[in-house]
């Protein structure tokens, strides 16, 4: 557990840093531990040492997780391919999801969150690197689907979330994150509040931070490799193997 400590230490140094030469403040951007694969008393520990947002990718693991981390101050969203038989579930551990890339998933999830009485937080996912593996929302529709997305009652859209290009040519991963922010300005143009941008992950934070993330994304950096490969999390066809 110490190591986890350890490592967010690090990885705050490098949120500061990459603020300070992107000439930000570093209250601007948020921490949020990607904690797929993580046992919770690893979670817990990282909880103790003052974080406060997870997010995690499949719904068998917030429920696995979430009696164990249940009485512990934070907040978790779901960063993960969201299939639509699975969203009376998810909306019960979550108060965020921020993998909403398709109408028809909106509207299912609206559609449960009425008949519960309740709302949820929202990110509309963008595919900014083009690959047929990854989900997300063409970013050309992305500002079609901002404006439908406003138009659910329970749904309050805060941001955009992108996974990236899975890169170490960080010049090709900042095309991405450039293109996230590009988005967003189009669609505040349009008259609607989009002020979070979630990207950025251990390999290039200070990359996504440079171009405007309000949210970083890191898992591999804080609680150490990972047995599954990140296509089992991200590509559909592969997970079903
Ligand atoms: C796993 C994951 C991350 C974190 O990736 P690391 O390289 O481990 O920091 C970020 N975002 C999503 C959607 C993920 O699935």
């Amino acid at each position: 557990m110490n190591n986890i400590v350890e490592n967010l230490t690090t990885i705050k140094e490098r949120i500061r840093t990459a603020c300070l030469q992107a000439g930000r403040q570093e209250s601007e951007v948020r921490l949020l531990l990607a904690t797929k694969t993580v046992p919770a008393d690893k979670i817990a520990a990282a909880i103790a040492a003052g974080e406060t947002l997870i997010g995690e990718n499949k719904v068998q693991e917030l429920r696995d997780k979430f009696d164990a981390l249940q009485s512990l101050p934070h907040e978790t969203h779901f960063i993960g391919h969201l299939q639509s038989n699975k969203i009376k579930e998810v909306i019960r551990y979550t108060s965020c999801i921020q993998s909403i890339d398709r109408i028809d998933l909106a509207e299912k999830l609206n559609t449960r969150l009425v008949a519960e009485n309740k709302t949820i937080d929202i990110f509309l996912q963008v595919n900014t690197s083009f690959e047929a593996s990854k989900f997300g929302t063409e970013p050309g529709q992305a500002v079609a689907m901002a404006k439908q997305l406003q138009q659910f009652s329970q749904l309050r859209l805060k941001g955009l979330m992108t996974i990236g290009l899975f890169s170490t040519d960080l010049t090709r991963v900042a095309q991405c994150y450039r293109l996230l922010k590009t988005l967003q300005g189009e669609i505040q143009g349009s008259g609607i509040p989009v002020p979070e941008l979630s990207m950025g992950m251990s390999g290039d934070l200070e990359t996504a931070i440079r171009e405007g993330a309000t949210m970083v994304r890191v898992g591999t950096a804080i609680f150490g490799q990972r047995i599954y490969p990140d296509s089992y999390y991200w590509n559909e066809q592969q997970s079903a193997q």
